[in-house]
């Protein structure tokens, strides 16, 4: 589910809404006003109940409820567009993986080969496979899953955009699976957020977040995976920045703590989250 595109709809009352990421299907207008309610999972529910007691709880949309229709879990969560008047959007997807150890390891266990991948795979880069996986005309799904890291700023980085959709544009497609070098990045960025005033506010509420993130009791258990940074900034210059997607955030293993900054090694669960931070800062601060 790499595909992406930037889904408006108009909600209850009457706003048009933004979607950068996932399917369609998993967004609807919540109960409440100023909320929506997403299709996800235990480990996300968990996790963003847990936030509310964290000290990142000001950077993350606040939990409303949960509840269980036809077998599938359902939250209720802040809409973070709500108090934005026609606002520009991007969702940044944090990390140096964008799997979780599990994932690997599961993918691991049954080395399938898969024809599937390796044509998304020559599609990008003819010249990736190896003469067997050529051969073969399939590659396993660990390999595929470490190869399409490097294929954005994901593994150089710790970060990649994922979906922009600017105030004034019609919901279009535009493709970053593979913005990859820094320069590359910094020019998305800075065509994104080219006022003075919302570019200063959102790098005070990162460098905010930053520490938040650094005494975070939760983030020092968590390995957070997948997870993305929302950016909203409107003509009235608000702006704000939170962490969203919590569905690969899960706790370590008892007797693990995390740093989010050291290199990933398997098993030690680091997820690069505030080595992306940190680089993401330094590039915002060129802007
Ligand atoms: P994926 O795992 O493919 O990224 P997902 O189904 O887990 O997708 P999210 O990443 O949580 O979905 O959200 C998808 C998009 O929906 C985001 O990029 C953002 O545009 C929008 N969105 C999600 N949560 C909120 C929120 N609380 N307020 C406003 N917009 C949101
Ligand atoms: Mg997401
Ligand atoms: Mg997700």
């Amino acid at each position: 589910a790499v595909a992406w595109s930037p889904f408006v709809q108009v909600y209850r009352k009457k706003y048009p809404w933004v979607q950068l990421a996932g399917h369609q299907g998993n967004f609807s207008p919540g109960e409440e006003n100023g909320t929506i309610i997403k299709k996800s999972s235990a480990d996300e529910a968990r996790a963003l109940k847990s936030l509310m007691d964290d000290v990142v709880r000001p950077y993350v949309p606040e939990f409303r409820r949960e509840y269980t229709r036809d077998a599938e879990l359902y939250i209720e969560m802040a809409d973070l567009l709500r108090d934005f008047d026609n606002p520009s959007v991007m969702d940044i997807k944090m990390g140096t993986r964008t799997y979780l150890e599990d994932e690997l390891a599961k993918a691991r266990v049954k080395e399938v080969l898969r024809p599937d991948m390796y044509e998304k795979m020559i599609a990008v880069d003819p010249d990736e496979p190896t003469e067997q996986e050529h051969a073969a005309k399939a590659i396993t799904k660990p390999r595929y899953m470490v190869w399409r890291e490097t294929l954005s700023s994901t593994a150089t980085l710790g970060f990649r955009i994922e979906g922009i959709k600017m105030s004034k544009d019609k919901p279009m497609k535009e493709e970053f699976k593979t913005v990859r070098r820094r320069e590359d990045v910094r020019q998305h960025l800075k065509k994104f957020v080219k006022k003075q005033e919302p570019k200063r506010k959102i790098l005070e509420q990162l460098k905010q977040m930053r520490a938040c993130i650094e005494r975070s009791d939760f983030f020092k258990q968590h390995e957070v995976i997948g997870s993305s940074l929302l950016f909203v900034y409107d003509s009235n210059d608000q702006a704000s920045v939170h962490i969203i997607d919590f569905g690969k955030t899960i706790p370590v293993p008892s007797g693990i703590t995390l740093n989010h900054k050291d290199e990933w090694k398997e098993g030690n669960h680091e997820d690069g989250y505030l080595f992306g931070l940190d680089n993401l800062i330094e590039i915002w601060e060129t802007l």
